[in-house]
């Protein structure tokens, strides 16, 4: 005996698909941060090439260092900042206005 069970199902899988895609897309397309937190400290891959070779200070701790292409670098509200290692970055990113008084006094 056959019955048509593949062409019965098909459109509550079509459903389904349709359902998940909606809930993993959804999490991307809006974070919830976005909206109340204007500015975000991140990461940056590298230094911008402007920016190479230019002398500044630490953002983490303040000791002088010049900007080469393996500088852990961040960008925060816009700006640029620059550290001696990774982990003086992540402690900075981990809460920039902590540290921004550091770069803001001379
Ligand atoms: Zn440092």
């Amino acid at each position: 005996m056959r019955r048509p069970m593949k062409l019965s199902n098909f459109p509550i899988m079509l459903a389904i698909l349709f359902a998940l895609s909606i809930l993993s897309i959804a999490p991307i397309s809006t974070p919830a941060w976005c909206g109340d937190s204007p500015a975000i400290a991140r990461v940056l891959a590298s230094p911008p090439a402007a920016d190479l070779g230019m002398s500044t200070k630490c953002a983490y701790c303040g000791m002088k260092l010049y900007v080469k292409k393996d500088t852990p670098s961040a960008e925060y509200a816009g700006k640029h900042y620059y550290f001696c290692d990774n982990s003086e970055r992540d402690s900075f990113i981990a809460k920039p206005e902590k540290y921004l008084h550091k770069v803001a006094n001379k």
